[in-house]
């Protein structure tokens, strides 16, 4: 089986497991007990949470929460933000995102919609990239929170974030950014962005699923969606040992080894894209050089993106057609829509995405199979 969907999930690494492993068999004690199996559990939950800050460049380990994962983050910025407004009765009611961000930031949305705050969601250009001028004429001091995520996680795109966080905070909104796919793929610094708060995830770090972490700028108050002592006060429920230490590993792996994996990753995104681009009607998604060095997008005309994958499954690669969690069904992805994709064409897409582990001969076998894959899907369809 060759592994080509590494914005999907990661495999963990071996040496993630074995920091996650001794938690899960003799040092069991709950963090928060006062004996010294709970301190000892506590004093790995602390580490990982430097270890987390640290690849974020976050001034205090006091400044990362840890969650269930991405998606609890995005919920926890966007909604303990709105919320905190309307509590803070501020004057505050709106929430900014754009049209491209994961359904974990949408759902959000659409329930904070339901509530009654006003949202807007802002465009992108036909290459995926969010219109700043957009942003810039909708956040002003009704603006409690913009959420734009850093990386795309179909087209792997880069967004504008520092730019869009200067002008939330001109206005006096705060600024959160969904990082899930950009984290150990590229340099991610919570100053450098500017941002408030920051979501991350393990599973797609080479750490478990289950497990990630809110960044929030130290002075940002957030209404708590899990109430309870833990994470002081901010976030309820035990804390996941295990996992908070193995995110912890992955991160300090992602922090040291982030320059050699992300030109590793970029020769084989390029050595792909060169042979899969000599595809009859293949076309290549998002902006040529403003992307995550490891993701690539194509659609092919004639092509149904659900049918390609199960093409390829049969010979052993595992690839994406969309967002892992809609793939299944060939709909057409909301972020190609957004960039002005046809529905029908945007309904083929492919996504493929390396990682740790992804060799030029799996990149070369995977070259090898497509076009015969293509090739096949075409004429049942011209039968048909
Ligand atoms: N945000 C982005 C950009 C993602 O790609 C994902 C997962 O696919 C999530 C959030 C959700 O993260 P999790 O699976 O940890 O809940």
């Amino acid at each position: 089986m060759t592994y080509l969907d590494h914005n999907a999930t990661t495999p963990i690494r071996p040496e993630v497991l074995d920091a996650m492993l001794p938690w899960l068999r003799d040092g069991y004690g709950n963090p928060n007990s006062v004996y010294s199996l709970g301190q000892k559990a506590r004093a790995a939950v602390e580490r990982a949470r430097e270890s987390v800050a640290s690849l974020i460049g976050a001034a205090d380990q006091s400044e990362i929460i840890f969650t269930s994962g991405g998606t609890e983050s995005d919920v926890f910025a966007i909604s303990g933000a709105a919320w905190q407004a309307r509590a803070e009765k501020n004057g505050r009611g709106t929430v900014l995102a754009t049209r491209i961000e994961h359904d974990a930031v949408r759902g959000q949305l659409s329930e904070l919609r339901h509530r009654g705050f006003d949202i807007g969601e802002a465009p992108c250009s036909p290459d995926g990239v969010v219109a700043v001028d957009a942003l810039r004429a909708s956040i002003d001091e009704r603006t409690i929170v913009v959420s734009v995520m850093h990386a795309n996680n179909e087209t792997g795109v880069l967004q504008p974030v520092a730019e869009i966080a200067a002008l939330a905070r001109a206005r006096g909104a705060l600024m959160h950014t969904d990082a899930v796919q950009s984290l150990g793929k590229v340099a991610v610094d919570v100053k450098a962005l500017g941002v408030d708060m920051l979501s991350l995830s393990g599973h797609k770090l080479n750490a478990p699923k289950g497990v990630g972490a809110l960044y929030v700028r130290r002075g940002v108050r957030l209404s708590p969606v899990l109430t309870g002592h833990q994470e002081k006060e901010r976030r309820g429920g035990t804390e996941n040992v295990a996992s908070i230490a193995a995110l912890g590993v992955a991160c300090e792996l992602a922090l040291r080894e982030l320059k050699s994996s992300a030109a590793h990753a970029l020769v084989l995104r390029r050595r792909l894209e060169a042979g899969v681009l000599k595809i009859s009607d293949a076309r290549l998604n998002g902006h040529p050089e403003r992307r995550l060095p490891n993701t690539s997008n194509f659609v092919f005309s004639g092509v149904d993106g659900h049918h390609l994958v199960v093409a390829l499954d049969l010979e052993g690669f595992c690839v994406s057609s969309g967002p892992a969690c809609s793939s299944g069904a060939s709909l057409a992805s909301h972020v190609l829509t957004a960039m002005g994709i046809d529905p029908g064409l945007a309904a083929g897409s492919l996504r493929i995405s390396v990682g740790w582990g992804t060799t030029e001969a799996d990149i070369d076998r995977f070259l090898k199979c497509l076009p015969v894959a293509i090739g096949r899907l075409r004429s049942v369809a011209s039968v048909a």
